[in-house]
């Protein structure tokens, strides 16, 4: 397994229909719905019911391997590394592209400002991607 495999947190089992969700995810490029994920992990195991495709995201998601796109009010997730990031999403080509820069307000500003103790935020930025640019 490698550092880019989607794990699973510590004290779930990886069962062997887990294990096809999880390699069907792997197989993806940006963002997917749920049932892009279900029909390619049913090219991997027919048997595969949608539940399983939907627990197992839900386990995902709970260890940061996925994470959800908040994007046009459609249910996208997106594979996700460990660390702190955000995401690009390029509109026109769907793909998803990992940047280290963040533009959030420093936690002590806005315990200044709001009172408010920030323990974590989601930002993704969408727009044209390189590629999408220079076709
Ligand atoms: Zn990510
Ligand atoms: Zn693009
Ligand atoms: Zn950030």
């Amino acid at each position: 397994m490698n550092a880019d495999t989607p794990t699973l947190p510590p004290r779930a089992r990886l069962t062997p229909q887990r294990q096809v969700v999880i390699d069907a995810i792997a197989q993806l490029d940006g963002g997917f719905t749920l049932i892009e994920l279900y029909d390619r992990a049913r090219t991997l195991e027919p048997r595969l019911g949608l539940a399983t495709v939907y627990r197992t995201v839900e386990l995902l998601r709970r260890s940061g391997a996925v994470r959800p796109l908040l994007s046009q009010g459609r249910a996208q997730y997106v594979r996700c590394r460990p660390g702190h990031h955000h995401h690009l999403v390029c509109l026109s080509c769907g793909s998803v592209q990992e940047a280290d820069v963040c533009a959030a307000p420093p936690d002590e500003e806005v315990k200044r400002l709001y009172g408010f103790a920030p323990e974590g935020h989601e930002l993704d930025i969408y727009g044209t991607c390189a590629k999408c640019a220079a076709a």
